[in-house]
């Protein structure tokens, strides 16, 4: 027993303690109210304390709240049937976790290859700067050296090229490679939304060789970048797509999506979950993709997010002194700045306007839900206004 605190170090904590949400707003102890640009990082797409998805959780809460998959779970089965329709895919698999949804994701891109008869198939490629998780896996895959550091050694068959840059990617396919593996918007890694062509390519590549394509959209994904997927924007459908994030609006729950074709790899006992799919998470799944659906939400959404657009660069172009670059897409927008990102995301928050900084500390991130209004997207960019001034 020591007087340290008994959490565990693992994340640059702020004293300050938030007790309440309320759509875009945050309160602390002290009843300050912060305009939430971060969104619990991409989580809570849909604000703090939505009505909706309050009281689809409290139902369930008062009927079951807990059943194994032995059993036919009636929520998980309409939101499988729900994803499946409004996606590519065919087959959904729940949990908990980005991390366990992209896990699944690797698990299926070798098995697939396995069952189809290329035992030899087992490698992956990746995006440099890839973001993935924090598993051993997810670290092999992608994750940047201090992230990685002491924890080896990592699991073999991953490797990684350089983004939008098709012929490396073309000269790393081998007789072993399985499939590929990237996010179509890198986030942690500083938000770069990939050009569509070169997706497109990647795609190509990805047919003429057989190999499985998999998006990670644990951030992107349900609504983050405008429409329910990012895939949609691109023009080409992968073969697994990976949700975590946004899907839960703040409830633990994960998904991964993929064709029929990939899906036939798998058979009773060779993957699970004890919590994937339990009837809590799949009633909050529903409500969340009720609200989605909501045409008025997307039109004020895509309206809200080409005005954040339009204000972030005026306010690059009024300080090239700290702003290097905007980058983004939807509602997820990075602001390149010339010193440490941490301190201007300190003195963000201070200000009462959360934001979050990319792993690399040269990326301010800017992750509002989806409801947030011209009003507070203004008072947002006074804010930073005020900051950049100082
Ligand atoms: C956050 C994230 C993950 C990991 O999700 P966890 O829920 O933290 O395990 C994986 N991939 C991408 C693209 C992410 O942004």
């Amino acid at each position: 027993m020591t007087n340290q605190n008994p959490i565990l170090n693992a994340y640059f904590r702020l004293p300050i303690q938030m007790v309440r949400g309320d759509g875009a707003y945050l309160f602390d102890a002290e009843e300050k109210q912060y305009l939430d640009f971060a969104s619990g990082i991409a989580v809570t797409t849909l604000g703090h304390n939505h009505a909706h998805i309050n009281h689809a959780l409290e139902q369930q809460l008062r009927t079951l709240w807990h059943c194994a998959n032995l059993f036919t779970i009636p929520e998980q089965q309409r939101f499988a049937e729900r994803l499946t329709e409004k996606s590519f895919a065919d087959r959904a698999f729940f949990c908990s976790s980005g991390l366990e949804a992209v896990e699944t994701a690797i698990k299926l891109i070798r098995r697939y290859q396995y069952t189809n008869g290329h035992t030899r198939r087992n490698h992956i490629i990746t995006l440099e700067n890839g973001f993935h998780g924090r598993s051993l896996a997810c670290l092999s895959a992608g994750g940047n050296d201090y992230a990685r550091e002491g924890f080896g050694p990592l699991l073999e068959g991953f490797t990684a090229v350089p983004a939008e840059d098709i012929a490396a990617l073309e000269a790393a396919i081998t007789d072993h490679t399985a499939g590929i593996l990237l996010e179509p918007v890198q986030s942690e890694g500083g938000v770069y939304p990939l050009d569509h062509t070169y997706l497109r390519e990647v795609h190509a590549l990805a047919d003429k060789h057989a190999l499985v394509l998999c998006f990670d959209e644990v951030q992107t994904g349900f609504g983050r970048t405008g429409s329910l997927f990012a895939y949609e924007q691109i023009g080409v459908t992968p073969d697994i797509l990976t949700l975590a994030k946004g899907i839960g609006n703040g409830f633990p729950l994960a998904a991964c999506l993929m064709t029929d074709a990939v899906a036939a790899c798998i058979t009773p006992g060779s993957h699970g979950s004890t919590y994937g799919g339990n009837p809590l998470a799949m009633a909050v799944g529903n409500a969340v993709l009720d609200a989605l659906e909501s045409p008025e939400l997307l039109r004020n959404a895509a309206e809200i997010s080409a005005y954040l657009a339009e204000q972030l660069h005026a306010l690059a172009a009024e300080f090239p002194s700290h702003i290097t670059a905007i980058r983004g897409v939807g509602h997820i927008w990075g602001i390149e700045v010339k010193r440490s990102a941490r301190d201007y995301m300190l003195r963000c928050i201070n200000a009462g306007l959360i934001v979050t900084k990319t792993s690399n500390d040269r990326v301010l991130r800017l992750l509002p839900p989806l409801i947030i209004t011209r009003t507070q997207v203004d008072d947002a960019i006074a804010m930073l206004h005020n900051v950049f001034d100082a």
